[in-house]
């Protein structure tokens, strides 16, 4: 499934392509770049995302779990 991930604070926005929810450490890097290209910048969590409805947890080797906590 294609899940879309945004931030509301740059107003950007990405799509991330997974099956289970799982998303691969280079996703994850990916995502967090398109979302918040800011490396000091701390609008967001480990994913990029902020005000989006889906979150994710980073595990220790960069892989993420996406968590949904709304529906769009
Ligand atoms: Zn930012």
């Amino acid at each position: 499934m294609k899940i879309k991930l945004t931030n509301v604070f740059h107003n950007t926005e990405t799509y991330v392509l997974t099956k289970d929810g799982n998303l691969s450490a280079r996703q994850v890097k990916k995502a967090k770049k398109r979302l918040c290209p800011y490396r000091d910048c701390k609008c967001s969590g480990s994913l990029g995302t902020r005000g989006s409805y889906i979150d994710g947890f980073i595990c220790h080797d960069g892989t993420a779990k996406l968590n949904v906590i709304g529906t769009l």
